[in-house]
């Protein structure tokens, strides 16, 4: 490659990314306040021509219940611990706020955003490596997700990022079946691998890792497409701004430096982050997110770097391997 590429994508949820560790009742502010942060999110992206690939939660883009039901999978995940499926938490609720689990209009506006990509985060959050379920769930559940952004959105979504970063070569293998072909893998550091056999010390790493440089590399050079599959490996997330936290400027400081370092080496760096991450304090980050947008633009006006999607990015893997 001639230039370095920034990749961002974003897995956009809501509750449905959290259901099985929060409670719905203590964290309306929290949605609420992710609802107005997407579109200021759009807005900063449009402002300085920022691509990114919205990995949207299949269920999210449902209207209301009644269309959530009927969206629903030929096959439902089967786990062991039911607190994993989004579908047996939804039937042991008594009272729904769906603004906090619905959001079609937003999608509508991320479609509607030059350069954002509508990608899938599966259809109900899926848990492809918990004990119980089955590779023809996972598929049921894929196929769910492409349905509703076709029929709602008239999307194909062909990119794809798998909810907690859990997955297999098997995992892969079926995704590609039901027609994803663009992935977001993990790190290839030892802390990232097998993430849902969650240990302390990887914890404790992945954490520390945001703040100082355990890792081995964060950048890297395209990798081989294999057949139709790409894999853009993750470089870093983004973490929120922390009232109070001395990290707050070296967090940002860190993946600049990062960014620097695949542009000597003119490599891929993949940042992500969830929109709700700016939920509790949505005006510190988001002067945050354009400091460090408007520092990307003034590296992209250099002609230094290139900002893309994943899907963006793919097809440009594709044609180089073409010409
Ligand atoms: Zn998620």
């Amino acid at each position: 490659m001639e230039k370095a590429h920034l990749i961002i994508s974003l897995d956009f949820e809501l509750h449905w990314g959290r259901f099985d560790k929060y409670s719905l009742a203590s964290n309306h502010a929290y949605y609420q306040h992710t609802r107005e942060v997407v579109p200021r999110i759009l807005d900063l992206f449009s402002k300085y021509q920022i691509k990114a690939t919205w990995a949207t939660v299949g269920m999210l883009m449902c209207e209301n219940q009644e269309e959530w039901n009927a969206y629903q999978p030929e096959e439902l995940p089967t786990f062991k611990n039911q607190k994993f499926s989004a579908y047996h938490w939804l039937h042991t609720q008594k009272d729904l706020y769906e603004k906090d689990l619905f959001a079609p209009d937003l999608v509508n506006q991320v479609i509607h955003t030059p350069g954002q990509e509508l990608g899938s985060h599966s259809f109900a959050h899926y848990y492809s490596m918990e004990e119980g379920q089955t590779i023809s769930q996972w598929k049921a559940d894929l196929r769910a997700a492409k349905k509703i952004a076709r029929d709602k959105f008239g999307k194909n979504i062909e990119s794809l990022v798998f909810p907690r970063n859990q997955y297999s070569e098997e995992v892969i293998q079926a995704a590609q079946q039901e027609g994803f072909y663009i992935f977001r893998t993990n790190p290839e550091d030892w802390f990232w691998k097998e993430v849902e056999k969650e240990s302390l010390p990887k914890k404790v790493f992945r954490t520390g890792d945001t703040l100082f440089p355990l890792g081995l590399k964060t950048s890297y050079t395209p990798f081989e497409k294999e057949g139709d599959i790409l894999r853009l490996p993750a470089s870093r997330i983004l973490r929120p701004y922390r009232k109070g936290s001395l990290f707050n400027g070296l967090r940002i400081a860190r993946i600049k430096g990062e960014i620097d370092t695949a542009i000597r080496n003119k490599e891929i760096y993949h940042l992500w982050w969830h929109p709700h991450n700016f939920g509790n304090y949505p005006v510190e980050n988001l002067k945050i997110l354009e400091e460090f947008l408007i520092w990307i633009k003034s590296k992209v006006d250099l002609g230094d770097l290139v900002s893309e999607s994943m899907e963006s990015m793919n097809q440009k893997i594709s044609a180089a391997i073409t010409s």
